[in-house]
């Protein structure tokens, strides 16, 4: 299986083991759930629907007829083992079947963001997506439970919508929020900047876990909301796909606790309705820590976007001044090099402004390909550009400073217009002498080499 977004072209084998493995989780899952479900009553903890929509929704390529096939016969082979006989499974998969694509077609046309619940507004989106499958769901209770257990058929609605709700809320959030392992691995490399792991990071978690004993300890009905404050905590911390993993905890846990009669809260749950009430209040419950998970999950990534933005040249894509300042500041630069396009005007006067802006970008891509990993480059304004050589001798920094200077005099910029404009840069090179020197006065040493360099003719390497 593989859970990814990336283009995929289906292969006639691939595509059918992908199948025998969806068609063997939805039977897993179906046995899981009549095996805990109570003697007499269909389950409670139905986990196949929602797993077979994550499913759907994270594979590579769309569904295809084998896969809706492959899960049809895994939900027949489960209820037929368990000796439902064809009429009561016949109904059962139809009904399981009418939810799960109620909620694959809302979920598939909603954008990669509102369905990965990485939108503001996709918690709220999703609630309503879980009450139309839970409803279509709930529409074949109807035929289902009049039919086989005698009840009424507005019993059979409400408990087929509420179980489907609590299950769908409980259990899908993990599935599509799932981190895609493949792409995880790919840019491993990439993540260099990610803030480093600390103990305190598992102070939510303890909390979490402290407020579902604290439960335990006082019983009553408003305990069932303790652990909320903690919940949030953890969703203002860890990733979404973990805020989703601990409120499912929670629902579980919790259900589970006042069924075994660890958690008393004070309240009679001996009705089937009443049963219904608290399943559905605590799944609810779960919503809000998920709903601000989201919201980070927004935020962080258009504060990621801002800095972005704010710190970088739209025209070269290197560091704008800012930023090559703000670096300069953290970086322990053993040399920095100024460099300056040699007769820019002039470009610009001949070719026009949108000339003189390719061969800019042009030059900024010559000279990030001579750097080193670690290395910074930034433009400063105009047609300079600077950058901080840490960990540099002064050789390796000279040899540096005359690569770019040869590379970019060897590699004409190419025009939109098929025109090859070839050009030169002057390059000052200031290398740092003691510990303490500021890195202002090594920009300046820089900058008066340059000078020379200019003066010495151009097209060429200046030392301080
Ligand atoms: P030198 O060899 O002495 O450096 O001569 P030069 O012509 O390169 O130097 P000068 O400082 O006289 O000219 C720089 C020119 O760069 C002037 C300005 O119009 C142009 N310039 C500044 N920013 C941009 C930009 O973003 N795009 C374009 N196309 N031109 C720019
Ligand atoms: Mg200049
Ligand atoms: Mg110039």
């Amino acid at each position: 299986m593989q859970l990814s977004h990336a283009p995929h072209r289906p292969v006639a084998g691939l595509d059918l083991k992908d199948a025998l493995l969806v068609g063997a989780l939805v039977f897993v899952c179906s046995i899981f759930g009549i095996y805990t479900a109570p003697p007499g009553v269909l389950a409670a903890f139905w986990p196949t629907n929602a797993v077979l929509v994550g499913l759907l929704l994270r594979r590579a390529h769309p569904p295809t007829a084998a896969y809706w096939l492959a899960a049809i016969a895994g939900y027949i082979v489960a209820d037929l083992i368990m000796r439902h006989g064809w009429p009561k499974t016949v109904m059962l998969t139809t009904t399981n079947l009418m939810g799960v694509s109620v909620c694959y077609a809302l979920l598939k046309r909603m954008s990669d963001d509102m369905r990965g619940l990485r939108h503001p507004r996709s918690m709220l989106r999703f609630v309503l997506v879980a009450l139309c499958g839970a409803a279509a769901a709930g529409v074949g209770g109807t035929v289902i439970h009049p039919a086989l257990f005698g009840g009424t058929r507005a019993y059979g609605f409400l408990f087929w919508f509420s179980t489907e709700l609590v299950n769908t809320i409980a259990i899908l959030p993990v599935l599509l929020t799932m981190p895609d392992l493949a792409r995880r691995l790919a840019g491993r490399g990439r993540r260099g900047d990610a803030p480093a792991w600390r103990i305190g990071h598992l102070a939510p978690l303890a909390a979490f876990a402290g407020s579902l004993w604290l439960e335990t300890q006082l019983g009553g009905p408003g305990v069932i909301s303790f652990p909320i404050p903690a919940m949030l905590w953890c969703a203002l911390t860890y990733s979404l796909f973990a805020t989703a993993g601990i409120t499912l905890l929670f629902s579980m846990w919790t259900l589970l606790a006042i069924a075994s009669g660890m958690l008393a809260i004070g309240a009679a749950v001996d009705t089937p309705q009443a049963v219904m009430s608290l399943r559905v209040g605590v799944t609810l419950t779960a919503l809000a820590p998920l709903a601000v998970a989201s919201v980070m999950v927004a935020r962080n990534e258009l504060l990621a976007r801002l800095q972005h933005a704010a710190s970088h040249d739209p025209l070269t894509q290197v560091l704008n001044r800012g930023g090559f300042m703000a670096r300069a500041d953290t970086v322990q630069a053993a040399a920095v090099l100024m460099m300056d396009i040699d007769f820019f005007k002039k470009v610009n006067d001949t070719h026009g402004h949108a000339a003189g802006d390719a061969v800019l970008a042009h030059f900024a891509r010559v000279a990030a390909g001579c750097l080193r990993a670690g290395d910074v480059l930034g433009r400063l304004g105009g047609e300079e550009f600077a950058v901080l050589l840490p960990g540099s001798a002064p050789g390796d920094a000279r040899a540096i400073a005359q690569r770019i200077c040869d590379a970019f005099a060897a590699q004409p910029a190419v025009l939109e217009s098929g025109v090859r404009l070839h050009a030169t840069v002057s390059i000052g090179l200031g290398c740092r002498k003691a510990a303490d020197t500021p890195i202002g006065t090594l920009l300046s040493q820089a900058d008066a080499a340059l000078y020379s360099a200019k003066h010495a003719g151009r097209n060429r390497v200046g030392v301080a």
